[in-house]
């Protein structure tokens, strides 16, 4: 039997969105970041270091290797058998599809648990806790200031590849999927950008669902704040919250530790978008209603 800790309570208002998880509400779990937000563009926390440059020309390089060994096996494989295996190309589509699920497991675990002192993860988790309440911000932030951390694990994670691997179905899935994980936090960028500022290529593609659309990201800073996660094509957000599946995972981590995710707290000051109206008017009426939407369609 699970003893609520003090501050929690029995909501009567049952559980949220018809799901299954339990009534229970917990004021404040855990606390979001507290640091102050950033207040300029020139604010020195949005700001590329030579530090960050190093690790994303690190991550760019290890997945530009893997992609050529990959290459170059392929065309070896091919001169000696006369054909050029498809296989190749498959895995480099489902290291895309596979990244856009990556990217959402990984958002929804360190938005739900943890803190700034969770090792390894301190870091993003606080990241991640202050995106929700300055989400404007991330259009702010220089691109090696946004992309470092997750280039940095790419960096790590392919090298090995980069020299033990000489398959090149195995290089190519590799160095997809490291590449599009690591760029799904400028995806998540352009997703809070109005239309106006980016590119035509890109407002294409995100509505052609290549990358993740805006309308469909808008929807994850709304409540109930516990839905489309993933972000770089969107293309997994439908089936994983129709399913409810990080639900069940909630709930399994729940009743096998006891620990509750972020998102069962009342909505409050951890989720709610905080900063300049201006800031929080970016998004088009359009786009707020194409995100409630997206919320409704999945409950
Ligand atoms: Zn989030
Ligand atoms: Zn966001």
């Amino acid at each position: 039997m699970h003893v609520l800790p003090q501050r929690c309570y029995f909501s009567s208002s049952g559980p949220s969105r018809g799901h299954v998880r339990p009534a229970i509400r917990c004021l404040a779990s855990t606390s979001a970041a507290r640091r102050p937000a950033p207040t300029s563009i020139d604010d020195p926390s949005l700001q590329s270091t030579w530090s960050h440059r190093a690790w994303l020309t690190s991550g760019c390089a290890t997945i530009a290797v893997t992609l050529g060994k990959s290459a170059l096996a392929a065309v070896a494989s091919s001169s000696s058998s006369g054909v050029v295996e498809p296989g190749v190309m498959v895995a480099g589509l489902a290291g895309y599809f596979l990244a856009d699920l990556g990217s959402g497991v990984y958002h929804w675990g360190i938005d739900n648990y943890g803190n700034a002192s969770t090792p390894v993860f301190g870091s993003q988790i606080e990241a991640f806790q202050g995106h929700h309440k300055w989400p404007w911000t991330i259009t702010r932030r220089q691109v090696a200031n946004n992309l470092h951390a997750l280039a940095r694990a790419v960096a790590f994670s392919l090298l090995p590849f980069d020299l033990l691997c000489e398959d090149a179905t195995v290089l190519c899935f590799a160095a997809s999927f490291a590449g599009f994980i690591m760029m799904s936090q400028q995806f998540h960028s352009w997703a809070h950008s109005t239309k106006s500022r980016l590119p035509p290529i890109i407002v294409a593609l995100q509505d052609a669902g290549v990358l993740v659309s805006r309308a469909q990201h808008a929807a994850h800073h709304r409540p109930p704040y516990n839905n489309n996660y993933c972000i770089v094509s969107g293309a997994w957000n439908r089936f994983l919250d129709e399913n409810r599946v990080f639900e069940v995972l909630e709930m399994a981590i729940y009743f096998r530790y006891g620990v509750r995710p972020r998102s069962w707290s009342e909505p409050g000051s951890d989720w709610t978008e905080e900063g300049p109206e201006e800031e929080k008017r970016s998004l088009s009426p359009q786009v707020v209603a194409q995100a409630q939407a997206h919320v409704t369609m999945s409950q």
